[in-house]
C-alpha cells in the first residue's frame, strides 16, 4: 500500500512524473500550490486584479475557478451559453450550481441573443463548428470582461490542450500562432489580459482535482468535438507520456524557455484597429464576429 509522502495516511493518488504519492487532502493542496506557483512564475495577476473566469461547466474551468477562489483571488465567472441543446443546458446548470456553492457571481451571455446558437450558425457556415465557436467565445469573453469591469480573463486550458496546440503548430510550423502561444497575453490595443493558470497541470491532474474536491462537472463532451484532430494529437501524446512520464511538460516548457523568446525577438508588426461596426480590436476593417453576423443575417450591433 502506497502512503502519502506528507502525512503517511493511505495514498489515493500516485503522480508518476513526480514520483509522488498523496492522500486526498494533500493532493488538493499540491494542485492548488502548483497553480499558485504557475501564476507567480508567469506573473499572471495579483490579489488586486479583477478576474473573469471563462466557465464552461467542465472539469478544467470549474477546477480553476475553485482554486482561484480558495487561494483568495477576486474571481467571478462568465458562462457563454452556446445553445448546443442538452449539452449547453446541463453545463449551464452545473456552472450556476457551482457559483452558488462558492458564493461568487456568474455572468451569463446567450449566443443565441448575441448572434445565433452554434447549431444555427452551423447551418449557414460550412466550416467546422469549433473554428467559429472559438472565435465567438474569445470575442465575447473580451467584450464582456471590459464591459463588466474585469481586467483579466482566465481560461481553463490545461497542459494537454496547450501541448496539442503546440504540436499541431509545430507540425505546420505556423510561426504566427507559435508567437502567440504563451500562458499570458498582455492587455492593450482593446484586449484585456488573458491567462492560462492551468497550463502546467495535465488533464488527468485537473480531473483528479475536480473529483477529490467534490466538484460536479459536465462529464460528456460537446457533440461537435467528435473527430477533431486535437483529440487525436492528445491521444498520441498521452501514449508517449505513458511510456515517458514528463514528456508533455518538457515539450511545453522547453518551447516557452528556448523557442518562444527567439520567435518574439522581432518587433510585433500587428496593425490592430477598432472594428468599424462594433469597435472591438481587429486586424481587418470589420472583425470576424461582425462579418459572421452579417453572413447569418444578424446585423444588429452588439452593445458597446
Ligand atoms: Fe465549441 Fe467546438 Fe468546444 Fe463544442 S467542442 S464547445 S463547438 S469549441
Ligand atoms: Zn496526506
Ligand atoms: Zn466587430
Amino acid at each position: 500500500m502506497r502512503k502519502c509522502v506528507k502525512c503517511n495516511k493511505k495514498a489515493e493518488v500516485y503522480l508518476p512524473q513526480y514520483r509522488l504519492s498523496l492522500c486526498r487532502e494533500h493532493y488538493i493542496e499540491w494542485f492548488e500550490n502548483r497553480v499558485e506557483g504557475t501564476i507567480r512564475e508567469f506573473r499572471m495577476f495579483s490579489k488586486k486584479d479583477r478576474i473573469l473566469v471563462a466557465v464552461s461547466g467542465g472539469k478544467d474551468s470549474l477546477s480553476l475557478w475553485n482554486t482561484l477562489h480558495k487561494l483568495g483571488y477576486q474571481a467571478d465567472g462568465l458562462y457563454i451559453d452556446l445553445g448546443i441543446g442538452q449539452y449547453s443546458e446541463d453545463s449551464k446548470n452545473l456552472a450556476i450550481k457551482f457559483a452558488n456553492n462558492i458564493g461568487r457571481e456568474l455572468h451569463t451571455v446567450s449566443l443565441k441573443e448575441e448572434v445565433l446558437s452554434i447549431p444555427e450558425i452551423k447551418k449557414e457556415d460550412p466550416r467546422p463548428a469549433c473554428s467559429f465557436c472559438g472565435t465567438l467565445k474569445r470575442y465575447y469573453m473580451n467584450h464582456y470582461a471590459k464591459k463588466l469591469g474585469y481586467n483579466v480573463v482566465a481560461t481553463g486550458h490545461n497542459l494537454d490542450d496547450e501541448v496539442a496546440v503546440l504540436f499541431s503548430n509545430v507540425l505546420s510550423w505556423n510561426l504566427d500562432y507559435l508567437k502567440r502561444q504563451y500562458p499570458v497575453l498582455e492587455e492593450g490595443k482593446g484586449f484585456v489580459r488573458k491567462v492560462k493558470p492551468l497550463c502546467k497541470m495535465s488533464e488527468k491532474e485537473s480531473a483528479l482535482y475536480a473529483f477529490m474536491a467534490g466538484i460536479e462537472y459536465i462529464e460528456y463532451e460537446c457533440p461537435f468535438s467528435e473527430g477533431s484532430t486535437s483529440i487525436e494529437y492528445k491521444k498520441l501524446l498521452s501514449e508517449l507520456e505513458e511510456r515517458h512520464p514528463g514528456t508533455k511538460l518538457r515539450f511545453y516548457m522547453e518551447f516557452l524557455r528556448k523557442i518562444y523568446p527567439l520567435l518574439n525577438q522581432e518587433q510585433e508588426q500587428t496593425n490592430l484597429r477598432p472594428c468599424k461596426v462594433c469597435g472591438e480590436p481587429t486586424s481587418r476593417d470589420v472583425c470576424p464576429v461582425c462579418a459572421l453576423k452579417a453572413k447569418v443575417g444578424k446585423v444588429t450591433e452588439p452593445n458597446v
